[in-house]
């Protein structure tokens, strides 16, 4: 009975939240298996690679900035600077950000971490550059 009206609640929020905005997803991400799924209401939570199924915490909001973890060097794109969120292996997320979203995909030639984005980004740290910067390239 709770449950339900829990849920109702919710697909309320979410009904409003799609009249406001084009993109009314949030960012998903599992705090087992560090996977991440942009969705309108909270994912699945089967098959998860680290656990029997996936805690999904919410990052936030999709949208047009772009971050990266210092911590699992994964990358976001939120509306706003994402919840911190947390990671059994990794401990709570440390977002910084990297620039504006386009359709250019940029590589770091050390770690290998890609992302959409406007420009090159400057003096972010890499996870494989011993204390370095990433180095991007457009390719
Ligand atoms: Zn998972
Ligand atoms: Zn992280
Ligand atoms: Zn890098």
């Amino acid at each position: 009975m709770k449950t339900k009206l829990i849920f109702s609640l919710f697909a309320a929020m979410v009904m409003m939240h799609s009249a406001i905005a084009s993109d009314s997803r949030c960012v998903y991400m599992c705090t087992k298996c560090d996977e991440i799924v942009a969705s309108e209401v909270r994912p699945n939570s089967d098959k998860c690679s680290k656990w029997a199924h996936h805690i999904w915490g919410n990052l936030g909001r999709v949208g047009k900035n772009v971050f990266i973890c210092q911590k699992c060097n994964k990358v976001v794109y939120t509306a706003f600077p994402p919840n911190c969120g947390y990671s059994e292996k990794y401990g709570y997320h440390n977002w910084i950000r990297l620039g504006e979203f386009a359709q250019t995909i940029f590589r770091c030639k050390k770690c290998g971490v890609s992302a959409y984005l406007k420009k090159i980004p400057n003096g972010v740290p890499c996870p494989a550059a011993n204390g370095g910067l990433h180095e991007w390239q457009n390719n």
